[in-house]
């Protein structure tokens, strides 16, 4: 395990590594690099970079497409802060570093037969940053990565420790906060008896989809589709949690490999390039890609079926809808592509989430479904984007702050009831905005 003893080590003092996300939207140069190799060590840079008025952010995997991880002053790396701080066998709570991946967890939680109740679809992201931007994944019963966080220790400008416990009044704000009211050092996990997932996966026609909807999602445990723009077929991922004693039938390796190394990826990757060079390829590709993803079952344990691996890079906006309003904002969506000159290669990704009740969720106080839009990193997503926009604000839509969106603090404040009581927060925890940057600046305000 990472972070007990180390000392900080300083990657870049002068400005002169750059740091880029993901996506390729955000590329910097910081001021300074740090990583820190301890909670000490972590509670000293802070304490330093903020006695000086440098701003501080920490920074995950950078899977972020917004700028919200983006560190123009200090930028905290904290690679060397993961691992398992200690488990509650009996509540069946784990706390971990805040630097842990996702894709770590699985390993360290399997001695003590716990997993994570929900994730993703990817598994690359760090448990602060994922829990910081309301990461999801899908199941109409089942919350956000943060709604499993029932503690965490947040490292304030002075340097000073802030823990919070369950039934703090504070949680529901600090355990999805953007990252602007601290830096979290550790986080504790509820986590649910290890278990197995049943996966249906099926090409079907959208239109069968659509009609059963409301029973597909309210009668599957997680329950999601992918609309193949310019064609009339869907991809269905319907999984059912199985017991962990459950047998398993995990997909045979070479199939896995062929699905999603070479379909999902590796073809996938070569038709979007053939896709921005040559537009007129995309609608037959796409009928030809919704034909041949889907149609296998197999059971595994939860994180190796909710999670998969994703090497074609793009770029992404998402919209959490009411649950209801799912049908007529989708079916408006439809019709824009239908009218628009658009080559879209990317499929639609529709998922459903249940209400909770952190201040900043996507979530927060409605059941919800998501629709996200993606565009191939070197084809240009602006107009597609916009226009997409415009059609999930129209339905009552809140961005995902980790996915692309236009929204600033003005438009976000009528969309989330306690946006009040966070800046309030706020004002308390980080008075002097040691924690923002220009995304925090525009999406919360200076
Ligand atoms: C290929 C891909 C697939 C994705 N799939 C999904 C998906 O299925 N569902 C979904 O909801 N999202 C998804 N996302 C979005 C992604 O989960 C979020 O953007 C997530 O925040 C990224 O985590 P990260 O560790 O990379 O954080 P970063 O992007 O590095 O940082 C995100 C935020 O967290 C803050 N942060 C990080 N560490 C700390 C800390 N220790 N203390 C305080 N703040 C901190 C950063 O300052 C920043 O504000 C996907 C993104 C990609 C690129």
């Amino acid at each position: 395990m990472n972070g007990r003893n180390g000392r900080s080590r300083i990657i870049a003092p002068a400005g002169r590594t750059e740091w880029q996300n993901w996506g390729r939207t955000v590329r910097i140069r910081p001021e300074r690099i740090e990583a820190p190799g301890s909670i000490p060590e972590l509670q000293r840079a802070v304490a330093s970079a903020a006695a000086s008025g440098q701003r501080v952010k920490a920074v995950g995997a950078g899977h972020s497409f917004t700028g919200i991880a983006e560190a123009p002053g200090l930028l905290l790396e904290l690679g060397r802060l993961q691992g398992l701080l200690g488990v509650d066998a009996e509540r069946g709570q784990v706390r971990l570093l805040a630097g842990t991946r996702l894709h770590q967890i699985p390993e360290l939680l399997a001695p003590h037969g716990l997993a994570m109740p929900n994730l993703g679809d990817i598994d690359r992201q760090s448990i602060a940053g994922a829990i910081s931007t309301g990461t999801h994944g899908t199941g109409a019963a089942f919350g956000g990565l943060s709604t499993q966080v029932v503690g965490l220790t947040l490292v304030q400008p002075d340097g000073g420790l802030l823990t919070l416990d369950a039934g703090d009044p504070l949680l529901p704000a600090v355990a999805l906060s953007l990252g602007a009211l601290g830096v979290i050092a550790e986080v504790t996990l509820q986590c649910v008896p290890a278990f197995v997932l049943r996966a249906e996966e099926r090409s079907e026609p959208l239109a069968d989809v659509l009609e059963a909807l409301t029973e597909r999602v309210k009668g599957t445990d997680h329950f999601e589709f992918y609309w193949f723009p310019h064609t009339d077929r869907a991809a269905t991922k319907a999984n059912t949690r199985l017991p962990g004693t459950a047998p398993r039938k995990p997909l045979p390796a070479l199939g896995r490999w062929v699905d999603e190394s070479l379909l999902s990826n590796t073809v996938f990757r070569a038709t979007c390039a053939a896709g921005t060079l040559a537009p007129a390829t995309v609608p037959p590709v796409n009928r030809i890609a919704a034909r041949l993803l889907g149609g296998r079952e197999y059971a595994d344990f939860s994180p190796h079926v909710f999670t998969q691996r994703r090497t074609v890079r793009f770029r992404e906006m998402e919209y959490a809808l009411p649950a209801d309003l799912l049908p007529s904002a989708f079916e408006a969506l439809q019709q824009l592509i239908q009218e628009s000159r658009w080559r879209i290669s990317f499929p639609v990704e529709v998922r459903w989430a249940a209400g909770d009740d952190r201040w900043l969720s996507t979530a927060h106080g409605r059941d919800t479904a998501y629709i996200a839009v993606h565009r191939y990193y070197r084809e240009d997503p602006a107009e597609y984007f916009d226009a997409v926009e415009e059609v999930m604000l129209a339905h009552g839509g809140r961005p995902h702050w980790g996915k692309m969106h236009s929204l600033d603090a003005a438009a976000l404040e009528q969309r989330y009831p306690r946006f009040g009581d966070f800046q309030a927060v706020r004002d308390r925890l980080d008075p002097e905005r040691v924690f923002a940057n220009p995304y925090l600046d525009r999406v919360l305000g200076k």
